[in-house]
């Protein structure tokens, strides 16, 4: 069997659902599971729900009519005014009343899952009935009777025991009869509330199938024509890398490359499974193939970080900042849930980049500053270039002011900041 994955962007409206059918007409009796995430940018419309209905400003209503009404044009565009997936869509977005008719009590946390995940459901209901629909068998399957999760609710870990035994339970019965099709991003707790797996954490669920059911490969199905040299976005003469190892693509998204999310690649690395990259507009082109190691040359992969900020973080007391002073300051940073991008230190300070999470970065600087003092520069970028060539790093500094620059082997990172306009005398 194999695992496809498509993202939000491949699903944004009915045109690009009948694409997706029109690529899985290639694969008609083959053992498939599908694993689709909410539609275009439908979980950000459920976060603008979640803010509404937490800080009670009064619009939790009206960002819910976005979303259904966004879901109801689709609909109308694929099925007959008298298809039962009306109702089916309409029951589904009833449970999200019910919970905006309630105060909000549970953590932020919690009610973020319940609710945000409902994209999912919509979107897998709704491609699921089209497929069938296409005259493409498929069994539409919840992802909470398979994906186990602890409840860490928008971090979820997986339980994978009992995730191994759920997938070849429920999953391998219904490949007989023709495509599973199921909800990326979102798991279940052993009582039975609802969780996420992160944002992006799709890519990841495709990865758990793969690896639970020991799939012959996981497809990612994207807007771009596989994993590219650098952000075509940003920057020019950009290329497609044909392979990559398992290694090479850690490293680039743990850096912030947005192509896969980064805990996608343990799960396959560690049954070997191939993974591809390819194109939903370019259905035959060849895609990026990640798998083991092999010799492959490089060329310079450039990713950058944005929304990054730098914490010098020294001794009030001129201690050194040693052993015993960076594990209060990791410790400190693994309870705020932060990731450290980059690091430096000296004698007496220790320099650090991170994403910015203004509320877990002001809880961390409290923590702390007690015994340190702490000064933070904002609206910087982690540059990240593997297997660099000097003339590329150098084009990179054009107009920047270089913070923190490191080489690590035959990579190069630096948290750079614009360089304001000088104005010339004379
Ligand atoms: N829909 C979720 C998100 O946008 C998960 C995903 O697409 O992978 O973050
Ligand atoms: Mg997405």
């Amino acid at each position: 069997m194999r695992v496809f994955k498509f993202g939000g962007a491949s699903v944004k409206d009915a045109e690009a659902v009948r694409n997706v059918a029109n690529i899985l007409q290639n694969y008609k009796g083959e053992q498939l599971v599908i694993v689709v995430s909410a539609m275009g940018k439908t979980t950000n419309a459920m976060e603008r729900i979640v803010n509404a209905y937490y800080k009670k400003t009064g619009e939790a209503q009206a960002r819910l009519e976005e979303v259904r009404q966004a879901h109801y044009a689709v609909l109308k565009e694929l099925f007959e005014a008298n298809d039962p997936i009306f109702d089916t869509v309409n029951d589904t977005l009833v449970e999200i009343e019910w919970v905006l008719e309630e105060e909000p009590e549970e953590s932020y946390d919690y009610i973020y899952d319940q609710i945000v995940s409902i994209g999912e459901f919509l979107s897998t209901q709704i491609v699921s009935a089209y497929l069938n629909k296409a005259e493409l068998p498929t069994t539409w399957l919840d992802a909470r009777d398979v994906i186990l999760t602890d409840n860490t609710y928008r971090a979820a870990k997986i339980q994978w025991d009992a995730t191994i035994k759920n997938a070849n339970r429920v999953v391998t019965p219904s490949l007989e009869k023709g495509f599973v099709l199921t909800q990326g991003f979102v798991g279940g707790t052993s009582e039975n509330f609802t969780t996420t797996l992160g944002r992006e954490g799709s890519d990841f669920t495709a990865a758990i199938f793969s690896y639970c059911l020991d799939a012959e490969s996981m497809s990612v199905w994207k807007d771009v024509p596989g994993i590219l040299t650098a952000n075509p976005r940003i920057f020019k003469n950009v290329t497609k890398i044909d392979h990559l190892s398992y290694r090479e693509a850690i490293e680039m998204t743990y850096y912030g490359a947005k192509v896969i999310h980064p805990k996608t690649i343990k799960p396959l690395q560690n049954k070997n499974i191939p993974m591809y990259v390819k194109s939903f507009v370019e259905p035959n082109g060849e895609g990026t193939l990640i798998s083991g190691d092999t010799e492959i040359n490089y060329p310079p992969i450039i990713v950058v970080e944005k929304e990054q900020i730098l914490l010098h973080i020294s001794t009030r007391n001129f201690s050194f900042v040693a052993e015993d002073n960076l594990s209060v300051i990791f410790a400190a940073l693994a309870k705020h849930q932060l990731k450290v991008n980059m690091m430096q230190n000296t004698a007496i300070s220790f320099s650090v980049c991170l994403t910015n999470r203004p509320e877990r970065i002001a809880a961390l600087i409290e923590d702390l500053s007690e015994d340190f003092k702490i000064t933070k520069e904002e609206n910087l970028e982690l540059i990240t270039i593997r297997h660099y060539k000097s003339e590329v790093v150098e084009r990179l500094k054009v107009n920047k002011l270089i913070l923190l620059e490191a080489y690590i082997r035959d990579m190069i990172q630096m948290v750079v900041k614009d360089v304001p306009e000088v104005e010339r005398i004379g």
